[in-house]
């Protein structure tokens, strides 16, 4: 093994160091970005599917590198997460979408939603609780208007821990939304045992709606199930319009997807809202 080792060994050597300078490099770029102002959030709409309206927006963050250009968050939030940049991250999304839903509210949208995602480590943070209502309070946020995304693998690592944070949230009168439903574990029993007030069916059932009738099926059943629980339920990912043709058959509530638009930034979200406004 020693032998042909040599060259191999060098090669993983310096190909493993290159990474690692990137992923530093990355890090302390990503250390700066929020004092040099350089994230962004953008929105896309939910629409519901009985009135055409845009009840909510998805709050997507965005940054853009001065010399590395857009870098995507699948990349970097891993990253933030990893080292604990997530928590001062997680808190500017917050407070700038809170801030800027409200802006819309009294710009006349008055019922506008907002969903913020939020990572494992922000919500097992100890004040998440009051670390939210002072946001809340701060931008003038009615509490009803903010959704929190998570996925089913932050509820997985303390459950009763999990539970008591959903209580509090719920108590607070904000809405939590399970993102990515399907895709994690033990999806069911969960929906017995928290509190939540929204499944999103993740886009790989969405997507193959049309070709693969497990996908089909499976949807319809994610669809059925929350009507019977009382959950509202919002299909991502929707990109052809025989997608909502069948998401409407079975009823669904809202949708989000390219279809109707990308994640935009706050000025072109805010026409959109005009132009459905006129309707
Ligand atoms: P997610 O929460 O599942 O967000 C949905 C992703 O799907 C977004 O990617 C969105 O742009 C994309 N998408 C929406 N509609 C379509 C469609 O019709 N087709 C396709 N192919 N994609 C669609 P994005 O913005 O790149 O975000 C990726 C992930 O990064 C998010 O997945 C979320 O997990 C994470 N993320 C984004 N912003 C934040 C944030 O502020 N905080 C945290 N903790 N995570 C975030
Ligand atoms: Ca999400
Ligand atoms: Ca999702
Ligand atoms: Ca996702």
């Amino acid at each position: 093994a020693k032998k042909q080792g040599g060259n191999t060994y060098q090669f993983y050597t310096s190909d493993m160091q290159a990474d690692s300078v990137d992923q530093l490099a990355l890090e302390s770029s990503l250390r700066r970005a929020l004092e040099r102002e350089e994230f962004q959030v953008y929105y896309q709409p939910q629409v519901e599917l009985k009135t055409g309206n845009i009840v909510g927006v998805e709050a997507l963050i965005r940054w853009q590198h001065p010399e590395l250009g857009l870098i995507s968050p699948a990349t970097f939030i891993p990253l933030a997460e990893e080292t604990g940049l997530i928590m001062p991250i997680g808190e500017w999304v917050l407070k700038t979408a809170c801030a800027q839903t409200k802006a819309w509210q009294t710009a006349g949208f008055s019922s506008l939603r907002v969903a913020v995602n939020l990572s494992c480590r922000q919500f097992n943070q100890a004040n998440l609780g009051e670390s939210i209502v002072e946001i809340l309070n701060n931008t003038g946020l009615a509490p009803q208007f903010l959704e929190l995304e998570i996925t089913e693998s932050v509820l997985t690592q303390n459950e009763s821990a999990a539970i008591k944070t959903l209580n509090k949230l719920k108590l607070l009168g904000i809405e939590i939304s399970i993102d990515d439903f399907g895709t994690g574990y033990s999806s069911l029993s969960y929906l017995k045992k928290f509190p939540f007030s929204t499944l999103k069916i993740d886009r790989s059932f969405i997507r193959n709606i049309n070709t693969d009738a497990r996908c089909k099926n499976i949807t319809m059943a994610i669809i059925q199930m929350s009507q019977k629980l009382n959950l509202k339920v919002i299909a991502e990912g929707v990109e052809a319009a025989e997608e909502v043709f069948f998401l409407c058959q079975h009823n669904c509530d809202e949708v989000q997807g390219y279809l109707f638009c990308r994640p935009v930034p706050p000025e072109e979200l805010e026409k959109l809202l005009w132009k459905g406004k006129r309707l």
